[in-house]
């Protein structure tokens, strides 16, 4: 049977970092590598670099080219998943990069392009906890705040592939200025850097805090993490900020239920993993301002992907089976 087995490749492009590993279509990954991006050499440079270690991972693996069914590029930013370049990636310093031809024009296999997030989506769905389920929304609270939605079986894409800019609805009507054009983000008040900011203006302001000592008083070290941690230990301006942070997050996911009506929700993320206080205050929300029986039908679930995320649902989306399934 192992011999019918299908394998992708699965790459998570990111600013810092790139991840790439040989999936199969049970989701187990036979070999995987990871370099750092160094997008200051240029995107030429960048791309090479990718094609090289997914030589490497390919060949590792063992796995003859024929059974390679191709290779999934899961990237933040906006994405062109026709013409299969990034449009701009700030985190790459990126504009209008066809890196799907250029990754085909090497290993001569298909290449598709998705977005981080519904990257995330489609993993959790094709082999996470939330397998088999048609109705799923994936929201990861990291340094931004985003969502991948699969709704009747479908991934949300929108005619631009910019569908799940769930860090960037209104929660507040006069909020502060975003750099998307909106007023009162989402993203603003939840995400690791608004959680960062905000513990560092608090301080300045004289709060006290366990987290005036972290980096050896350095306010401008602080980070979600610390916040976590701190909070984890009864620091009360950290449980405080997670707990406000959560609150906004369950108003947003209220209105994403009351949108979509999931099955599955499920919370990945830097911001989430150190942040249990900020799921539980949004609980407590989508409890009391939900209705009641979407609520109830909306399993909240931590994603246990960690950093695979990213490379599954890349290679996920190259399965038959799945692709049929999803339509995508
Ligand atoms: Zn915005």
């Amino acid at each position: 049977m192992t011999q019918d087995k299908q394998y992708a490749v699965g790459i998570d492009l990111g600013g810092t970092k790139i991840l790439a590993a040989i999936v199969d279509q049970d989701g187990d990954i036979h070999s995987q590598g990871k370099i750092a991006t160094q997008p200051q050499d240029g995107d030429q440079a960048v791309i090479r670099r990718i094609g090289d270690l997914v030589q490497d991972v390919w060949e590792q693996s063992g796995i003859g080219t024929d059974r390679i069914c191709g290779i999934g590029i899961a990237t933040a930013g906006i994405i062109d998943t026709v013409r299969q370049k990034v449009i701009y990636a700030s985190n790459l310093n990126w504009n209008d990069v066809r890196i799907g031809d250029r990754m085909n024009e090497r290993f001569g296999v298909p290449v598709e392009l998705i977005n981080d997030a519904n990257a995330a989506a489609v993993a959790e769905r094709t082999f996470g906890n939330a397998r088999g389920t048609d109705d799923l929304i994936y929201v990861t609270v990291s340094t931004g705040v985003g969502a991948g939605i699969i709704c009747g079986g479908r991934l949300i894409t929108g005619v631009g592939d910019s569908a799940g800019e769930f860090g960037h609805i209104s929660i507040h009507p006069e909020g502060p200025f975003c750099a998307c054009g909106n007023r009162g983000c989402l993203e603003n008040y939840v995400s690791g850097l608004a959680l960062a900011k905000k513990a560092q203006a608090l301080l300045k302001a004289g709060a006290e805090s366990s987290l005036s000592a972290v980096g050896g008083g350095e306010r401008d070290a602080i980070t979600a993490r610390d916040i976590g941690e701190a909070a984890e230990n009864g620091d009360k301006l950290s449980i405080e900020l997670l707990t406000q942070a959560g609150y906004f997050l369950g108003i947003g996911l209220t209105n994403l239920i009351h949108l979509f009506n999931p099955q599955v929700l499920v919370f990945g993320g830097g911001v989430i993993k150190n942040g249990r206080l900020l799921v539980e205050a949004a609980e407590q929300v989508i409890r009391e301002r939900c209705i009641s029986r979407m609520a109830k039908q909306a399993s909240i679930q931590i994603s246990t992907m960690e950093d695979t995320a990213g490379v599954l649902g890349a290679a996920g989306m190259f399965f038959q089976a799945e692709r049929k399934k999803l339509a995508i």
